[in-house]
């Protein structure tokens, strides 16, 4: 059977809705530029899996992540940002005007902006993917409530790791970190707050090599790096935050990715392709924070109106010398 798609031509595509794609979205918008956004199917960015966030300028008292992302799209969408909860399934960027697709049909566009952000990564390890929704879980937000008065593992260094530990005392009876160095990578506020909570203990200089339990996970098994030590650690549930992966599936054989996967951006909004522009984590190693992608939306959606304002001027000069 054939499938019939729609053709539409964008001044602009954003494909994302984190801070960088709303942000960007606003700017767009605001230009004038009747911005189409393609959100996903889980519309918002890694927000939408957080609870609070004390560090986005302008909350003092803070704000609940997905409370925040509602806040960024209704902003959008006041200035007339068109915003799909679609996932794009392709692209094609080898030549203009550029094509996104989804699973409701093809759209071109003269620019588009990139801003599809970063997944939670598995540890990949026997045992976490059969026991997933079983114990095991990236997000603390949505599945920490299950384990109420329970023995829960938290696994990773980082500020993900610590924020996740602390969110989970409001439930678990204990929750232990383990980390496979001796010390964290976590920012000096979210460590000190970690290390001096009661209800956290820490397991240094460990790695787990597999979960186990059936049907539900029961335990862990864990390795010290130093002495090559094995044990088994009773727990119910394991909470990963060992950091993002970047989501650049289909922009592979598109756009240049780096050896992680980042899409490559020499000055923080151009690509390999011109008129293509990128924002946020998807090309962020570094910073990996809410108001910096928003920042990088800003500039991208800047970015590609001048883009837009050049290759209209040129488009209208050759028409006129016809
Ligand atoms: P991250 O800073 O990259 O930390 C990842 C942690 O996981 C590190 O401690 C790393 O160990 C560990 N790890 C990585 N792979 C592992 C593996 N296979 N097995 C065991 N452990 C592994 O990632 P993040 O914590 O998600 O933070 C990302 C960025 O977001 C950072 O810039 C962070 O500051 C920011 N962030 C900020 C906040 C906040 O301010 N409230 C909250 C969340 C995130 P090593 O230390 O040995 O490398």
């Amino acid at each position: 059977m054939r499938v019939e798609t729609s053709v539409t031509m964008e001044r602009v595509i954003i494909i994302g809705s984190g801070p960088a794609g709303l942000t960007a979205a606003v700017y767009a918008a605001r230009a004038n530029l009747n911005p189409l956004v393609f959100a996903g199917g889980l519309y918002g960015g890694q927000l939408m899996l957080t609870t609070e966030v004390e560090n986005f300028p302008g909350f003092p008292d803070g704000i609940m992540g997905p409370d925040l992302m509602i806040k960024f799209r209704e902003q959008a969408e006041r200035f007339g940002a068109r915003i799909e909860n679609v996932d794009v399934t392709s692209v094609d960027f080898s030549k203009r005007p550029f094509t996104v697709s989804t699973s409701e049909g093809s759209y071109q566009a003269k620019t588009v902006i990139v801003a599809t952000g970063a997944s939670a990564r598995w540890l990949e390890i026997p045992g976490e993917e059969k026991l997933r929704g079983r114990g095991v879980s990236t997000c603390a937000t949505c599945d920490g409530a299950f384990f109420r008065d329970k023995h829960i593992v938290v696994v990773g260094g980082g500020d993900s790791a610590m924020e996740e530990a602390l969110f989970l005392t409001r439930f678990g009876s204990k929750v232990t970190v383990i980390h496979r160095r001796d010390h964290l990578r976590a920012s000096k506020i979210m460590a000190e707050r970690a290390t001096s909570h009661e209800k956290i203990a820490f397991v240094w200089n460990t790695v787990v090599d597999e979960v186990l339990g059936d049907p539900v996970m029961t335990g862990l098994k864990l390795r010290n790096v130093e002495t090559g030590e094995t044990s088994e650690f009773a727990a119910d549930a394991l909470f990963i935050a060992i950091g993002h992966t970047p989501n650049t599936s289909i922009f592979q054989d598109q756009l240049d990715l780096d050896e992680a996967g980042y899409i490559v951006s020499p000055d923080g909004t151009s690509t390999s392709v011109d008129g293509i522009f990128v924002a946020g984590d998807v090309s962020d190693l570094r910073y990996k924070q809410a108001i910096t992608a928003a920042g990088a939306g800003c500039k991208a959606a800047m970015d590609a109106e001048k883009h837009l304002e050049a290759l209209e001027f040129a488009m209208r000069e050759t028409a006129t010398a016809r």
